[in-house]
């Protein structure tokens, strides 16, 4: 894509109420636009991460059989009302409307009630079971905090799969296959190496859920880490007899702050129960199915990564989640020898199918690399007055800083993702 072309541009100042550095940041650069305090517009280059994170999620969630769907934002008040999740005594933060042909409806904060319902018209038997059934969908929720920019949205993206057993030792099978899913998504997303399985509240018929929380000084959650075992404990549940339960040692934890990217439970029969999905098993009983669920949040996984890879100069996309893989920055004039040596480049790069970000806009070097760092992609190439005709061309790799000459095959494998 050509820079000149992109409708956004880098602004100096993100809104004064912006405190988030993710936002400060993804605002300045052109990724998204702040629409409310905790409502946030996707741009081109933000929708373009965002679409990046979810292509791996999907991936994942593909590999371990599960289904996609999508279910509808608009919730039916009588549903909820069997589960007793719709009185605002109980859950504090739908946002509900009156329907004008009378009753009234909420905006999804999750999904368990309407999936459950539409299982319970396609499972009767032992047969029709194990399932795993995910969407990606935008879910409402009327959230006081506003500190953390899009890692805390009042409408949010969230990938939420469920998984349906007979009994517990297939429910256990289902679940470790997430739970292993997960941890190799935050590994393919780059922030692997930063994210801690935790044990934190919310369990259902077995004592804890799991977060996948990532340190970060920036996160809203205090969590106790021992590093050896790579485990955490999330401070809500931090007591002697839950670690001695986790076997784990007071002594080995270290405090951190960190930001709950993913978050997986045990439902038992919780949601079966009240609306009624039950199947027959083998000798013709009738049982409740057993329920999971995986939620895991691809626009705050967006904002914990610049969270955590941000520098001084502004973001550092791993090359997993980056909008494009490569910025080509030509240091010429519309016409000039340099422009055009750069755009044929640019062209070559297109035709091979790459990945690039080509900043062919009249500026100043110092301005286009100021932009250049803002924006963070991976891999920069800089074509100058002596690029031209040399055949060799600078690279500055983002995150290190690190300059290398490099040939027109390595260029186009850094774009490409392909071996030079
Ligand atoms: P929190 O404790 O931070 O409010 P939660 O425990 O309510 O989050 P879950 O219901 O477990 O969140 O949702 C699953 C995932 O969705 C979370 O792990 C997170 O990645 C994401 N998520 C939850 N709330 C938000 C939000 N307001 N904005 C963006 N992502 C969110
Ligand atoms: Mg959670």
């Amino acid at each position: 894509m050509r820079q000149s072309q992109l409708f956004t541009k880098t602004r100096r100042n993100a809104p004064a109420d912006e405190v988030a550095k993710n936002a400060e940041l993804l605002i300045r650069a052109g990724f998204v636009h702040k629409e409310m305090a905790g409502v946030y517009s996707y741009l081109p280059l933000g929708l373009r991460t965002l679409n990046k994170i979810v292509e791996v999620i999907r991936e994942e969630m593909n590999a371990v059989g599960g289904q996609e769907l999508i279910m509808t934002a608009l919730q039916d008040k009588e549903l909820w009302s069997r589960t007793d999740r719709w009185d605002d005594e109980k859950v504090d933060n739908w946002f509900k409307t009156e329907f004008k042909s009378g009753g009234q409806t909420g905006l999804a904060i999750t999904h368990e009630e309407p999936l459950t319902r539409i299982m319970s018209e396609y499972v009767s038997s032992y047969r029709d079971l194990p399932i795993f059934a995910y969407q990606f969908q935008n879910k409402f929720r009327n959230e006081l905090r506003a500190k953390s920019g899009i890692m805390r949205g009042k409408e949010f993206l969230m990938k939420d799969m469920y998984s349906f057993a007979q009994d517990d030792a297939q429910h256990q099978e289902l679940y470790a296959k997430a739970r292993t899913a997960y941890v190799k998504t935050f590994e393919r997303l780059g922030l692997g190496a930063h994210t801690y399985v935790t044990f934190a509240s919310g369990g259902i018929f077995s004592p804890f859920s799991e977060e996948f929380q990532t340190i970060s000084d920036s996160g809203e959650d205090t969590i106790y880490v021992d590093e050896e075992k790579k485990l955490a404990v999330n401070k809500e549940v931090l007591s002697d007899e839950n670690l001695a339960t986790l076997g784990l040692s007071r002594e080995r934890l270290v405090e951190k702050k960190a930001i709950e990217v993913g978050n997986i439970f045990h439902l038992g029969t919780r949601f079966s129960e009240p609306l009624g999905l039950s199947y027959t098993d083998e000798e013709g009983k009738r049982r409740p199915v057993l329920m999971g669920c995986y939620g895991i949040g691809p626009s705050r996984i967006m904002g914990t990564i610049v969270e955590v890879f941000a520098d001084e100069k502004g973001i550092v996309w791993p090359e997993a989640v980056a909008p494009f893989r490569l910025h080509l920055v030509a240091l010429g004039k519309k016409g000039d020898d340099v422009t055009r040596y750069a755009d044929e480049l640019y062209d070559e790069l297109s035709a091979h199918g790459a990945s690039v970000l080509y900043d062919d806009r009249d500026l100043r070097a110092g301005e286009k690399f100021a932009d250049s760092d803002l924006i963070g992609i991976p891999w920069r190439v800089i074509v100058g007055k002596d690029a031209a005709g040399s055949d060799l061309f600078e690279v500055v790799e983002r995150a290190s800083g690190e300059t290398a000459k490099k040939t027109r095959e390595e260029v186009l494998a850094l774009a490409t993702g392909r071996a030079a």
